[in-house]
């Protein structure tokens, strides 16, 4: 393997491709990142990632940097264009079971410096502006891929090829992958702003669901607000570009003098999904593997979860501590969990992209019916655990997500305290398990984290938990079976390279 440049070559130095190669670098993978841009995406894109999602960043160390720049509300209003609440989303302020707010409002191209910082302070990582993936050749055991450089033609050899080059995907193109089309196709306007008084803006963040231009108005990172207003037909991208008819669209939110426009672009908010995330050395991940609408914010949160997922896979088959074929289960992992976030976004947008005032006014009444009869799915959004894969069937909790628990204390989060990697937390009678932190219940080994961790294995009536590197539940149970079966799970052949 050291005749290769390294191990894992990914394409796309957006927050997918750049969290992947930190995760697998973290757990023994060296990495070379090839991004075809100078910089970072400037337009207007991601304004939320989730708890979860906060953790993974915190587990890559970049976690205070975002959330620094980050704000929180507390919760997500769906109106009707009266002002009344069709939908409500709540607790979106509060701690999520990730260990940070349900809801983090950011600025995407800061959340993106925060990552690129910490690739250059990894010797095992490289990232390379202005190399433009072309194409590759795929070898019985690495994979040789093609790039455009300012220096002229270059090759990459590598044992596997990540696409994380986004929705177009020339890696997923080239290795010739279909998108499965879930049928969703609208045109939004959005613009960024910068604020100058806060106090003029609204304090949550709201879809308008009035047919005469459904609108989105959300908090952002880093001093800044965003709208998305959707484009009518017979409206031209050029025509809602202009910043006459920004301003015009604006003015019912009476916030001039309060926000300056920053930046603006039109999209067509679509729903797709690759129908394999794996070909043989070729992985797809982030928006390469699935693009959503983005009322539930949650394309870039999809992306960072494919990064850790495959992150720690990559990085265990480097150091040669497991199976390559565990890159198969990957993809049912994850898709179940991905496809969720798409029907939930779907769902917000058929909700919030009604143009017809009689289909608006239906709606608005049964809405309005369902949530006056407490049938509206308030609190927040909660998607599907690991149903099948690297888990261990036959334990009721495997699959299941493993909390972080928050302390007052210094560290304040579980995931500081105990470290990266796999765990295996348990009264006692650990059995020694390579490559796993074994977590004793003594005060000594938790510290203020102690009640909570023992709390939650009385509640679950586990004797031992292994939770494994990316925070998923792979069983529960007595101590000795969990490590045999997690070590039979690492060096298992799965289902073996696809072709
Ligand atoms: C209006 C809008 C609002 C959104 N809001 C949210 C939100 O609130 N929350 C959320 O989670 N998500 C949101 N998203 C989605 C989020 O922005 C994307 O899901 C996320 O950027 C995907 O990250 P990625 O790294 O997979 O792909 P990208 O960010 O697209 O990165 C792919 C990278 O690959 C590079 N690349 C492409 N071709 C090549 C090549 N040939 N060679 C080398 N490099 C190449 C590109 O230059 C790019 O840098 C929103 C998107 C939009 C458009």
């Amino acid at each position: 393997m050291s005749a290769l440049d390294c191990e894992v070559l990914v394409v796309g130095g957006g927050p997918t491709g750049v969290t992947l190669a930190l995760v697998a670098a973290q757990y023994g993978a060296s990495a070379i990142v090839c991004e075809k841009e100078a910089g970072i995406y400037p337009l207007p894109r991601a304004a939320h990632i989730d708890h979860e999602v906060m953790r993974i960043f915190q587990s890559v160390g970049a976690a205070d940097e975002i959330a620094a720049t980050s704000r929180t509300t507390s919760h997500y209003d769906f109106l009707t264009s009266d002002g009344q609440i069709l939908l409500r989303f709540e607790g979106s302020d509060q701690i999520g079971p990730g260990g940070w707010p349900g809801a983090n409002m950011i600025h995407q191209p800061s959340l993106e410096r925060a990552l690129r910082k910490k690739v250059s302070a990894d010797d095992r990582l490289h990232l390379r502006p202005l190399w433009s993936f072309t194409g590759f050749d795929e070898a019985d055991d690495f994979i040789s891929a093609r790039f455009e450089t300012p220096d002229g033609p270059r090759t990459v050899t590598a044992r596997f090829l990540i696409g994380a080059d986004g929705t177009r995907s020339p890696v997923r193109n080239a290795a010739g992958i279909e998108l499965d089309d879930l049928q969703f196709d609208e045109p939004w306007l959005v613009i960024d702003t910068i604020v100058h008084d806060f106090d003029r803006l609204p304090k949550v963040n709201l879809q308008i669901c009035d047919p005469a231009r459904p609108t989105t108005c959300v908090l952002m990172g880093e001093g800044r607000h965003r709208w998305e207003f959707m484009i009518l037909p017979g409206e031209t991208p050029e025509q809602v570009l202009d910043d006459a008819f920004i301003g015009r669209l604006l003015e019912p939110w009476n916030v001039e003098g309060a926000v300056t426009l920053e930046r603006k672009a039109v999209y067509r908010f679509n729903a797709r999904v690759a129908k394999q995330w794996r070909k043989g050395r070729v992985l797809l991940a982030g928006d390469a593997a699935h693009q959503t609408p983005p009322f539930a914010g949650q394309g870039l949160c999809a992306g960072a979860r494919d990064a850790s997922n495959l992150g720690w896979k990559l990085g265990l088959i480097a150091a040669d501590e497991a199976n390559d074929s565990i890159l198969d289960t990957y993809q049912p992992e994850r898709e179940p969990h991905a496809r969720a976030t798409i029907q939930m976004a779907m769902m917000m947008g058929r909700t919030v992209c009604i143009t017809d005032r009689t289909a608006a006014a239906e709606r608005d009444r049964h809405m309005l019916a369902a949530r006056a009869a407490g049938q509206s799915p308030d609190g927040q959004a909660s998607y599907p655990n690991i149903g099948s894969g690297l888990v261990l069937t036959g334990s009721a909790d495997a699959g299941a997500y493993f909390p972080q628990f928050v302390c007052a204390g210094d560290p304040a989060r579980l995931d500081d305290k105990i470290g990266a990697g796999a765990w295996l937390i348990g009264a006692g009678g650990l059995p020694d398990l390579p490559g796993v932190k074994l977590v004793a219940l003594t005060s000594a080994d938790l510290g203020d984290f102690l009640d909570p961790v023992r709390d939650w294995l009385n509640r679950h009536n586990a004797e031992a938990v292994l939770v494994r590197p990316d925070r998923y539940i792979f069983g529960a149970g007595a101590p000795a079976t969990l490590a045999r079966s997690w070590q039979s799970a690492l060096s298992a052949e799965h289902s073996g390279l696809p072709a």
